[in-house]
């Protein structure tokens, strides 16, 4: 097991580049995000995890064969399903994407198969909020959006061109979770922002185990979309990135953890919504 670090995400050696994506689109694929399947019944667009089909990804990686995928109907309307993600249209614009300001590190189980990514892009305030979240129809009022992240992040209306972090993608197979190396790849992340001024934002929602992780490292929820995938950011002026500091974030976060995971938990049953399906309309 080696944890690498690549402060220009473009330096990734190809062969790990292949093995990511396939893990990216997996980290898509699951509960809370859904992105399996959608079905292809413009009135309905009902949108699929892959444990609908599988149960766990476990079971997934282990399939004789795709049939049952391929085969799944919609159950809400009974309509034939379309896959979401194409592995080489995916590859070809994660290759295209990482030219821009990214930063990634990897976990990578020998000998060449990535099991862990954290993802970190710099770029306008603007940009992220069209390009980034903006990928579920009628998802945020982008107008409200950037003003708001303006005001708690600069504290004036519309800074548009304004460059922010957005730490974005973080995934783990569901067997490496919680073990040692979590904290070192954390650290490893930080340090990319601690290293400069600059505020930091990124999306989760409230049933993802990263909801409790974020608060515990004082990120602050700002607004949710009808999907119930939230937006939280944390200023560069709080300073608490700074790199002497990342030691001191760890102490006490798993008690945090521990009561912010109780909050997420009151938030989820107070909201019934959460568990409905999703559809993409
Ligand atoms: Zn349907």
């Amino acid at each position: 097991m080696k944890i690498l670090s690549y402060k220009k995400a473009s330096d990734i050696e190809e062969k790990y580049l292949s093995s990511l994506v396939d893990l990216e689109i997996e980290c898509w694929w699951q509960k809370p995000f859904d992105e399996y399947k959608i079905c292809s019944n413009p009135e309905c667009k009902a949108v699929f995890a892959i444990e609908d089909i599988y149960e766990n990804l476990k079971n997934y990686r282990n399939r004789i064969d795709n049939t049952i995928s391929e085969n799944f109907k919609c159950l809400d309307c009974d309509s034939k399903t379309e896959f979401i993600y194409e592995k080489n249209e995916f590859l070809e614009i994660i290759k295209e994407y990482i030219k821009w300001e990214v930063s990634r590190v990897l976990l990578i189980d020998e000998p060449e198969k990535v099991e862990w990514f954290w993802v970190l892009s710099k770029d306008t305030l603007e940009n992220i909020i069209n390009y980034e979240f903006a990928t579920r129809p009628n998802s945020y009022d982008k107008d409200k959006l950037l003003k708001e992240l303006s005001q708690k992040l600069f504290w004036i209306e519309d800074v548009r061109n304004e460059k922010v972090a957005l730490l974005h993608q973080i995934y783990v197979w569901t067997e490496y979770r919680w073990k040692w190396y979590w904290k070192e790849i954390l650290k490893n992340i930080l340090k990319n922002i601690g290293e400069e001024n600059i505020s930091v934002i990124l999306e989760t929602r409230y049933d993802s185990e990263f909801f409790s992780m974020t608060k515990s490292m004082w990120f602050n929820d700002l607004i949710n979309d009808k999907y119930w995938y939230i937006i939280q950011y944390i200023s560069w002026n709080n300073n608490y990135f700074q790199f002497s500091k990342i030691n001191n974030l760890f102490q006490n976060i798993s008690d945090k953890f521990q009561f912010y995971k109780k909050e997420s938990l009151k938030i989820l049953l107070s909201n019934e919504k959460f568990s409905f399906r999703k559809y993409y309309i």
